[in-house]
């Protein structure tokens, strides 16, 4: 296949749509790529793609996080139509069977994972571990990600930050992490009081000031990329969650640009692609 985009840089990252709009993210090489959540249309998956040079043929395998919508819209169409292996818990693979709205059964591309054991595909090594948050199935997965000397780690959809995650977390060189929500624009936002307790449960998801808190905290040198996800349309903005992080972390005396990057993944947006050498 000559598709050699990016000889001298091995890997490469983008961020194909973020948010509860949907989301979906893209990890590989100059030849092949993985996908994480496909909750966005084909169609768009395929547009974006073809924006970084990739096309349907170039995907290995399908990673999902959990069984919300918009992690999971188009999963029967990779499985069902272009027979790529799609990797889930159990509990996530029963719970997508049951879907209604999951047009395409995932059949043979069903591929179970469990947490905590790493697997392979290609040349990158993947371990899933527990996150809290109110999905259908009630199981959750964040990723980690090796791939030659890197480490990435993905926690989207988080409730709250555990003990469990947070070695996942730390040991990444280049993480991306939630930051859903603004806490004022939350509590004084129109939200019914309901939707509001779901999501600062615990099991809904976290907010900007948490998680500049958790990376001001622990922060490790080896740390050279932070991603912001999953913002909310309603309660958050990208600057102020990117205003909420930077502060927290220049406070640790750290610039942006200098020891680290900091990335804002825009809702329904197709990010820049990162290369890695
Ligand atoms: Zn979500
Ligand atoms: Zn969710």
């Amino acid at each position: 296949m000559q598709h050699n985009l990016f000889s001298s840089d091995k890997y490469i990252f983008f961020c194909l749509s973020s948010g509860s709009c949907g989301n979906c993210y893209f990890v590989g090489n100059g030849d092949y790529g993985i996908l994480i959540d496909v909750g966005i249309g084909v169609r768009t998956i395929r547009k974006r793609l073809k924006e970084h040079g990739y096309d349907f043929e170039h995907i290995r395998a399908v990673l999902i996080t959990h069984d919300h919508m918009d992690h999971i819209k188009s999963v029967g169409t990779f499985a069902h139509r272009h027979h790529i292996p799609i990797y889930a818990t159990r509990e996530v693979h029963s719970a997508i069977e049951n879907h209604r709205l999951i047009k395409y059964p995932i059949g043979a591309s069903k591929r179970i994972i469990e947490k905590e054991t790493p697997f392979q595909i290609e040349d990158f090594r993947f371990t899933a571990f527990d996150v809290p948050h109110d999905s259908t199935s009630g199981d959750n997965s964040g990723y980690f990600i090796e791939f030659g000397t890197h480490k990435m780690t993905l926690a989207t959809d988080i409730g709250r930050l555990t003990d469990e995650m947070i070695p996942y977390l730390t040991k990444a060189h280049h993480l991306i992490i939630e930051s859903n929500y603004d806490e004022e624009m939350l509590s004084s936002g129109n939200y019914p009081y309901h939707l509001k307790q779901r999501i600062t449960s615990g099991y809904g998801h976290i907010s900007n000031k948490q998680t500049a808190e958790f990376l001001a905290d622990n922060y490790r040198s080896h740390l050279k990329n932070i991603w912001l996800c999953h913002l909310s349309n309603d309660n958050n903005t990208p600057e102020l969650a990117y205003d909420t992080i930077e502060r927290h972390l220049r406070a640790k005396g750290l610039t942006m640009g200098k020891e680290l990057q900091l990335h804002v993944l825009e809702r329904n947006k197709l990010s820049p692609a990162i290369k890695f050498t």
